[in-house]
């Protein structure tokens, strides 16, 4: 699957926002964001320009694919989805996106960022329903259960993310037993229990020109 490979932290500024892109880091004074708050590029520092109606709707669905580490394509196709489903289509649309098992395994605090999370989960550590997933983009769905492989418990990089993650609030849809390393997804993500600044109505009217 493709993925974004430049510098992460562009993207942070970019927007102007903190995307929480590189684990650690994020959280120090080396945050590029924090020492250099301005746009990237040659004339970034002096770019101050209003956005129009269509560039600030733009601005929030780049900044929603950028939070969950996905592509154009892929975004499009989690759209459709929401879209065909019933209720808020963008509401369907950030709960399909936390399903993803890279997002799953961030928000139980295995990985200091998604894209940490992702890695995880193409190496193997992961399991749904006792069988191996290694795709980052699988979507859990009620019910399934979701484990971390007995011969990956003792991983330097997985112990010393839920030591630093210890008082990360796992949202409501998980049921996380820490002792077990077992996870089950025990609902659908309702929008409160989805803690990033999105204004979701501006991508549903960015795709609906
Ligand atoms: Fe963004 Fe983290 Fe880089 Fe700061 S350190 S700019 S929050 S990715």
């Amino acid at each position: 699957m493709a993925r974004y490979t430049g510098a992460v932290c562009r993207l942070c500024r970019r927007e102007g926002q903190k995307l929480f892109l590189k684990g650690d880091r994020c959280y120090t004074e080396k945050c590029s964001l924090d020492r250099r708050g301005y746009a990237p590029g040659m004339h970034g520092n002096a770019r101050n320009k209003k956005l129009s109606e269509y560039g600030v709707q733009m601005r929030e669905k780049q900044k929603a694919k950028r939070y969950y580490g996905v592509l154009e394509s892929q975004f499009r196709d989690y759209f459709e989805k929401a879209n065909k489903k019933t209720g808020m289509t963008g509401e369907n649309l950030l709960a399909i996106l936390e399903t993803r098992l890279d997002n799953v395994v961030y928000r139980l605090g295995y990985a200091m960022s998604r894209a940490e999370a992702r890695q995880l989960v193409r190496h193997g550590h992961f399991t749904v329903n006792g069988k191996k997933v290694n795709i980052p983009s699988f979507l859990v769905k009620t019910g399934d259960v979701i484990d971390l492989k007995d011969d990956s418990r003792s991983l330097s990089k997985i112990k010393g993310s839920l030591e630093a993650n210890a008082s990360r609030v796992i949202p409501k849809w998980l049921d996380f037993d820490k002792n077990k390393a077992t996870a089950k997804v025990i609902a659908e993500p309702a929008r409160e229990d989805i803690d990033l600044p999105i204004e979701e109505h501006l991508i549903v009217e960015l795709y609906s020109k």
